[in-house]
Order: structure tokens, then sequence, then C-alpha cells
């Protein structure tokens, strides 16, 4: 399918400024977003889409490439790497664009003011947490649960998270009188600029820790890393992400902690080929079973079963096992298996088997019709 225009996705005209470009985006992001519409694969395409063009758009450099160029002008293939999604255009993937929507406008919970209120001294949310993993398609077919290990920045057993050694609360900031910015008059050929910048001495956050834990250095938060369990249900696929609530950073001085997203990978299966919730696998069989008909015993994502061939099997025949697939993520029931049945023809013979063949040949009756 063509791509489409991005200012057309957007629905922003051609000479729209960032802010309108933002704002467009987000509210097309808001709505389509994986949280909002769990399991709904057109919500999800039209998120991915819309931040992809967003992406473009948002980054003077890019949109002046694809302005003059088009898609061209910005995809990796054609401009030698130079846009830039970690990996080739095509593989602009959910993840990438939860990164993206993250970057700019926080965790999704942020926007509906479900975690800490900003502003106002509340002390500001750590961040959130995106690992990859990585599962066999064993696992996917049965769910699993899974021990993890991440780096987080965890609450300070030192301190409680206050960042303070002596127990004391954090002090206001002097330099900015807690508003966290100060202003700075800067002087130019063409004038006087007054600009506004974060608070150097308290960061922006608007006080001061008196006496800093030696610990986390008055942080409230260390690194560190944590073991955490992920229960995955069967039937996921690489791209769906699984969030856990407050298993992310900590915010700075005992700030709730973010979330944990795990993006799900699938493991490439050696003998399993994954379509959809169903399964293909292959068998080699014998001639003579191919002809004759036999009973085979077949591996599945959960053990050997078995499986009869009729008499008169043709070569690539395709054999359903029903509910040998993988359990639907949604609904009931499970995918199947289908079993490719191959003839194995050998490449070389002993003198017997050519001698058998050879009268074989001589009989007529297995020549191909219209042959
Ligand atoms: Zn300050
Ligand atoms: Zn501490």
């Amino acid at each position: 399918m063509a791509k489409r225009d991005y200012y057309e996705v957007l629905d922003v005209p051609k000479n729209a400024s960032a802010e309108e470009i933002k704002k467009a985006y987000r509210k097309l992001a808001l709505k389509y977003h994986p949280d909002r519409n769990p399991g709904d694969k057109a919500a999800e395409e039209s998120f991915k889409e819309a931040t992809e063009a967003y992406e473009v758009l948002r980054d003077d450099e890019k949109r002046g490439r694809y302005d003059r160029f088009g898609h061209a002008g910005v995809d990796p293939a054609a401009a030698g790497g130079a846009a830039g999604f970690g990996g080739g255009y095509g593989s602009f993937d959910l993840s990438d664009a939860l990164r993206a929507f993250m970057r700019d406008f926080g965790g999704f919970g942020d926007l509906f003011g479900e975690s800490a209120d900003r502003g106002s001294g509340a002390p500001r949310p750590g961040r959130d947490l995106q690992i990859k993993l990585r599962l066999t398609l064993e696992e996917i077919a049965a769910g699993a649960e899974k021990k993890v290990r991440v780096k987080v920045l965890g609450r300070c057993d030192e301190c409680g998270g206050t960042g303070s050694a002596s127990g004391a609360s954090p002090r206001r900031c002097d330099t900015c009188g807690g508003q966290g910015r100060v202003r700075q008059v800067q002087r130019s050929l063409l004038g006087q600029f007054v600009n506004i910048t974060e608070c150097p001495a308290c960061r922006g956050e608007g006080s001061v820790v008196v006496h800093p834990c030696s610990t986390c250095r008055g942080e409230g938060r260390v690194a560190r890393k944590e073991s955490v369990t992920v229960r995955i249900p069967a039937g996921v696929s690489a791209g769906n992400y699984i969030p856990l609530r407050g298993k992310g950073n900590c915010g700075l001085r005992g700030g709730p902690r973010g979330d944990l997203i795990v993006v799900i990978e699938e493991e490439p299966h050696k003998r399993f080929a994954r379509h959809g919730d169903d399964v293909l696998t292959e068998v080699w069989v014998r001639f003579d079973q191919a002809v004759l008909g036999s009973a085979l015993e077949v591996d599945t994502l959960d053990g050997r079963v078995k499986m009869n061939i009729p008499p008169g099997t043709p070569s690539g025949k395709v054999f359903r096992l029903r509910g040998k697939g993988i359990r639907h993520l949604r609904g009931r029931g499970s995918g199947d298996q289908l079993v490719q049945v191959h003839v194995w023809v050998p490449k070389k013979l002993k003198r017997e088997e050519r001698r058998i063949l050879d009268e074989i040949k001589k009989g007529g009756l297995f020549e191909p019709p219209g042959g």
C-alpha cells in the first residue's frame, strides 16, 4: 500500500507551524494510543502512522527533505540511512512509536493526570523504562512467566528516598525562590534578551536538600538491578507490549515510579513457521508411505501426536491438526498446525533398490496421467 502524505495523515496544512504539528499529532496519538484501544490493530496502525509522520515533520531538517523529495527524501533506504529510525523505515514499529510518544508527552497516564500532579511542588514521577523480551514459539503458544533483571533507579534505602541524610525535608531553593527557573539577561549586539532557563542550583526542582544523603548524593534514588516477573499470556506477537505499572525508575526524592514497558520479540523457530495463530511444519515420508498410507508421529508445540496419511497422498499435501497451533490472545480456542508432507527422494541407491525401481518402471503402473 502506498504511504499516505504526512501532512494528510496529521491533517495539517503544508505550512503548519511546529506547534500546530505537535498539537495535531497529540490529538491523534491520544485517540489511537494502544492503551486506549487494546487489541485494536487498526488503531495501532493509525498510531504508528501518525507517529511516523510526526517524527518527520517535527524535525526541520527531515521536514525540508520530505517537502522536496517526498517519502524518498526521508526513507533511509533511499537516503543512505540519514533519517534513521533505528534501522529502516519499514521497521518503524510500535515500540519506536511508543518511545517517540513518551519522549514528547511522557507516559500515557501523565496525560490524564493518573500519575503525580505536575507543577504544584508534587514530586515528579520517574521515567518509564522499556525492555525487550525475546520468547520462543513454545513459550508464546503456552504462555509464560519470565524473570528479567532490569537496571532501574530504585528508592535509596539509606535515606528512604528523601535524599536527605538528616531526615530534614528539602528547603526552598534560594536561587530561584522555588520556581525552578531563573531569568538571565543576555546582552548582544542586537540588544538585550531575557532568557529563562532551568535553575542551576536546584536543577529545576525548586527545592534543595540541606544535608544530602551520601549514598544517593541527595537524589533519593540509586541505580541497581531488580528482578521483575513478567506474565505473558499465550498468543502474543512481536511488537505486543506489556506495561508493568510502577516498575520503572523512581522519581527524584520520593517521586513515584514510572512504568516498565516490556516489548515482545519472537525468536525464529527452526522447525515451525508462524502464520498468525497457525503454525506450519514439514514432514518427510518414504515413497511407499505416501502410496500405501501410513501412521506418522509428528512434533507439535506441545509434544508428539499421531497423524494418519491416507493411501495416495501426493507430495506437498497439507494436513491440518486442529487446535494444535497457538492459543488466540483474545477469545477462545487455538490456531491449527498445518503439516506439509513431502515424499523423500533418495540421492544414492544400492544395487537392490535400483533393481526394484527398474521392476516398478517396467510395470508401467506409475506413469503420471497425460504423459
Ligand atoms: Zn532553584
Ligand atoms: Zn539516599
